[in-house]
């Protein structure tokens, strides 16, 4: 199989164009060419009125050899090379190390997308993984979770925050990342995903998305296949404490303790547990877990008529099926030195209330796979750092956040109705009293004031900058009437469970694995998925060496 690189067709093309683009790439007849894939689909929409589809394939030739030969020879434009091998390939045999009579089942606590991928990988090997989850099954979560939206009762255990499916179940439920990923992890990620049910162009749409119901439906489909494989789930099962023996060879872990009280004995647990498990994150730097801070950003969730942005990125073609609800990435570096940018940005989407602790407040936005609805939203945050702004504690960034979050639920009225604002009037600095044109998703509500109050000094400076500043990147942004709903705070962990390279496993805790966002070691749900797959393979590799030192 052959990789052709960097073939651009208009927007509009035929269907049969692809193929007549191969063979004139590569100079081969018809007959020639066996077959070929889309491996990745992308859009240049520099040039509105001609936007350009770039495609990468995988093409079956009938002399690979000859083809490839010639093209390297002739044609120094043509990006053509064989097609790296992704096969997905197990690092242990898991069957074998389970039929030890020591041996003790892996735990992972927390199944958001890096529990849910270091499950699964540890069940397809036999690994017979025992899955902790402090929150409820998928569904049950999910009217808890629209209830708060509704009605305002929030249950610390179960929200946007908390629950199975972890943090990106009522997300936009973007799947790319600019990680690096020499070993091709990220398409195990994708490849499991479309065989639970999401849509099979995420395996190569340059942006892919699923939105919040079919990812519902993703994460119970998995569920089945990880117990169909010897998985075991526990819900409403919260890890309070961890047992970890001190000798002269160390700390070494040797159980994980239930808020029950009940103790399951086991030498590897994998921490998956998310940027929002304050609680958790308290009790492992408590047990000694080396711990650090780390920089995170803050901000507001900020809305657009979906119609504005489209009609700035995509120009006559908004609107384009292939195209889909237009996107933006804005960056911008103020005086103050600090950086101003956009973040989870959801065309077609809601700002969605992701409180998980009673009496504090925070946004973040969803979308559902159509993205039809009429705002786009995105975080534009500051970047902070705990070197400048919260010195001193390994877990000083949580209190930030949480003393920001909490003066976010009192200006809104302490009924975990957001503080909002109009752009305009936050730039003029005065207080905003009646929307205009844009209408806020927010629900419960959000109620009108100077949100200015909420952040430090230095990110209302920055933040005032950099609207007018992003104008000129998409024109009409700047606009009196976008609204600005407070307060994004956990755009990722605060903190990092710092882990050794080589073992992955914790800087100064044997047999405790921290894993995916919460850790410090991913931000997002594909990225998150691929450091669960890591994780899953490093907890192998050290059972297979304490197998074989017995
Ligand atoms: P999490 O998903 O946070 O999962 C951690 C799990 O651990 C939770 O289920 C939690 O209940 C459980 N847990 C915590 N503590 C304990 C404990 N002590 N005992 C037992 N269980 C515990 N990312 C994207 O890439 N694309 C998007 O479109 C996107 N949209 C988002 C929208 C929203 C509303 C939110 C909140 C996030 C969004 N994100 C998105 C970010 C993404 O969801 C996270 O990066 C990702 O979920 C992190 O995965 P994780 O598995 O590391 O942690």
């Amino acid at each position: 199989m052959l990789r052709l690189n960097e073939v651009k067709l208009p927007l509009n093309h035929a269907e049969t164009e692809l193929s007549a683009a191969i063979l004139a790439r590569l100079g081969i007849g018809a007959d020639d060419l066996l077959g070929f894939t889309v491996f990745k689909r992308s859009y240049d929409a520099r040039k509105k009125s001609a936007i350009v589809l770039i495609y990468s394939l995988d093409i079956d030739v009938r002399d690979e050899a000859a083809v490839l030969q010639r093209v390297r020879h002739d044609r120094h434009d043509i990006h053509l090379m064989p097609s790296p091998d992704m096969t997905y390939n197990y690092v242990a045999d898991g069957k074998q190390l389970a039929a030890h009579p020591e041996f003790k089942r892996p735990v992972v606590i927390g199944i958001g997308p890096c529990g849910l991928l270091t499950a699964l990988i540890l069940a397809q090997m036999g690994l017979r993984p025992i899955i902790l989850e402090r929150g409820k099954v998928v569904r049950e979560r999910t009217v808890d979770t629209f209830g708060f939206w509704r009605q305002r009762k929030l249950n610390p255990e179960s929200n946007v925050q908390f629950g199975e499916g972890g943090a990106g179940t009522f997300s936009d439920g973007k799947l790319y990342s600019q990680i690096k990923d020499p070993k091709h992890y990220g398409r195990k990620v994708l490849t499991e995903f479309v065989k639970a049910g999401a849509p099979e162009e995420i395996v190569y749409v340059s942006k892919p998305h699923i939105g919040t119901f079919r990812l519902v439906k993703m994460v119970e489909s998995m569920r089945e296949n990880i117990e169909a494989l010897g998985g075991e789930y526990r819900f409403d099962s919260k890890v309070t404490d961890i047992d970890i023996e001190e000798s002269d060879n160390g700390r070494q872990v040797r159980a994980v303790i239930l808020e029950s009280g009940e103790k399951i004995v086991t030498d590897h647990v994998v921490l998956a547990i998310g940027h929002s498990a304050r609680d958790t994150f308290q009790m492992l730097y408590d047990r000694g877990v080396y711990i650090e801070a780390k920089p995170f950003s803050i901000g507001f969730r900020v809305e657009h008529p979906q119609s504005l942005i489209d009609a700035c990125r995509f120009g006559p073609n908004a609107g384009h099926p292939i195209l889909g609800a237009a996107d933006y990435k804005l960056v911008h570096h103020a005086s103050n030195g600090r950086a101003v940018y956009s973040f989870c940005m959801c065309p077609g989407g809601t700002v969605v209330a992701a409180a998980s602790e009673p009496g504090r407040l925070v946004t973040n936005g969803m979308s559902q796979y159509s993205r039809n609805e009429r705002n786009a939203n995105s975080a534009i945050v500051v970047s902070i750092s705990p070197e400048v702004d919260y010195p001193g504690h390994p877990l000083a960034g949580m209190e930030f956040q949480r003393r920001l979050e909490e003066k976010a639920f009192e200006l809104g009225g302490g009924t975990y109705d957001a503080p909002g604002q109009l752009m305009g009037d936050f730039v003029a600095g005065r207080a905003s009293t009646e929307f205009g044109a844009v209408l806020p998703s927010y629900k419960p509500a959000v109620h009108l004031t100077d949100l200015a109050q909420i952040l430090p000094e230095y990110a209302v400076t920055a933040l005032r900058e950099a609207f007018p500043a992003f104008d000129k990147q998409l024109k009409g942004y700047f606009r009196h009437d976008a609204v600005l709903t407070g307060l994004e705070t956990r755009t990722s962990s605060p903190i990092r469970i710092k882990r050794r390279d080589d073992t992955l496993q914790s800087l100064n805790t044997a047999g405790l694995f921290p894993a995916g966002e919460g850790a410090g070691y991913a931000g997002g749900i594909l990225s998150a998925g691929v450091d669960g797959i890591k994780v899953a393979e490093a907890v192998a590799l050290s059972m297979a060496a304490a197998q074989s030192a017995r």
